[in-house]
């Protein structure tokens, strides 16, 4: 019988990382004769510490991306030992594979040092993409510089990092980056991952998604509703919460709007209050929605995001229509495609300050709706999406021919 592989798979710990991997990981060990380990922090699932004592600590990017690199990398180091030693006698639970998000490059150089082969998934960025100012690269932060120069720095270990990879799994698709793809060697397209594709029952979400979203939209007629979620970590200032919710409340169509409890420090209860009442007949806010079940749904009209690559790849492949209002990371350079390459969408870009202001709000959102040339190229899209996780598609080509290097 053949031997069975054993592969650790590494993402960062956040919910827009966490969740593709496992999904990657899904994909892989189904009847395939591969066992994938999935390693992350304490916080998320059986795992070693991040080395941050509290949640509010956590939120604090400084102090989790410094703490990661010094404490994660010394308990992977433990952990590959453990396994060797106790995997001795038992090749089938020896790790052949190291499959790690390239965002935790951090573990590369640790797995290469334990003569573990590699594999990780990567964004790549290059002359053919879109041109974007430099607020738009992944570690601009202007809002606080420190942030910023701790990003930068990680970035820049990233890249480094990458050098001890053999293969680069991206969450896209070839028709979609066709020019990037083209040009990165070794990059295996093998996107989107998305738990409805391979029907997986593991959405990966690390909240407890609200149950009661699709019976309130099954009463929506089709094509009604806007859906507004920021993704896990995006954080809005109690003016800019009240603009937005002031907007969407202007527009007088239904909309189902995610309000993480940690989105604002807007005394979002008292708001709530008076708000939900005025908005009782068309509105429903939930604290986490399960997003990709939502997007499916026929009464959705248009997805207001913060262009996450996970809710990019979500919206695409539902062939909803996406008004953007990025906050950091690639999520300014994914606006770009999604407004000016795929011209899916629209942006969100505030007054000259940068401001969102209801007024703005209401506009983009009604001219989403309106416009035909969007929901065109959104039946395209959705089409391609489908197209490349099919049968003989070219992610499903590629996720197989990965599954063979595991194997050989
Ligand atoms: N998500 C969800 N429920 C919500 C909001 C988001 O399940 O109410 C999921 C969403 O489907 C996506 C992920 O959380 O898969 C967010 O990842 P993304 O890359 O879009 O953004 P991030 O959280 O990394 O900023």
């Amino acid at each position: 019988m053949a031997k069975l592989k054993h592969v650790l798979c590494i993402p960062f710990p956040a919910q827009g990382h966490v969740s593709p991997l496992l999904k990657l990981s899904h994909c892989i060990i189904a009847n395939h004769g591969i066992k994938v380990t999935v390693v992350n922090t304490e916080l998320n699932f059986i795992a070693f510490p991040d080395g941050v004592e509290t949640d509010e600590e956590r939120k604090d990017w400084v102090k989790l991306l410094e703490s990661i690199s010094r404490v994660m990398p010394g308990h992977l180091q433990e952990l590959i030992e453990k396994v060797k030693q106790q995997s001795k006698g038992n090749k089938d639970e020896q790790i052949s594979f190291v499959m790690v998000d390239l965002i935790a490059g951090w573990a590369l150089e640790v797995a290469e040092r334990m003569g573990i082969a590699l594999k990780s998934d990567v964004i790549p960025i290059s002359k053919d993409l879109p041109s974007y100012k430099s607020d738009d690269l992944t570690w601009s932060f202007p809002e606080d510089l420190t942030v910023q120069k701790v990003f930068f720095k990680w970035m820049l270990a990233i890249v480094h990092n990458s050098t001890h990879s053999t293969s680069y799994l991206c969450n896209s698709f070839h028709e979609l980056e066709a020019s990037a793809c083209g040009i990165t060697p070794g990059v295996l397209p093998v996107g989107p991952l998305l738990a409805s594709t391979r029907l997986l029952h593991h959405r990966g979400s690390l909240w407890n998604e609200d149950s009661t979203c699709s019976n309130w939209l099954d009463q929506h007629p089709p094509q009604s509703v806007i859906y507004v979620a920021f993704g896990s970590t995006t954080i809005f200032s109690p003016e800019q919460f009240y603009e937005l919710a002031h907007g969407l409340e202007q527009i007088g169509q239904p909309f189902l709007w995610v309000v993480r409890p940690d989105m604002t420090d807007a005394p979002v209860n008292k708001f709530h209050g008076t708000f939900l009442q005025r908005v009782k007949n068309h509105g429903k806010v939930v604290q986490w929605a399960p997003q990709e079940e939502v997007l499916a749904h026929p009464s959705v009209a248009c997805f207001f995001t913060h262009c996450g690559w996970n809710s990019t790849l979500e919206g695409l492949s539902n062939g909803v229509p996406l008004l953007c209002r990025p906050y950091f990371a690639d999520q300014r350079l994914n606006r770009s495609f999604i407004c000016d390459v795929w011209r899916v969408g629209l942006g969100v870009d505030g007054d000259e300050n940068g401001a969102i202001t209801r007024h703005e709000v209401r506009t983009k959102i009604l001219a989403v709706l309106g416009s035909d040339e969007i929901k065109t190229n959104c039946q395209r899209m959705k089409e391609k999406t489908r197209k490349s996780v099919s049968e003989g598609g070219s992610s499903l080509k590629n996720l197989e021919s990965f599954i063979e290097l595991i194997k050989a």
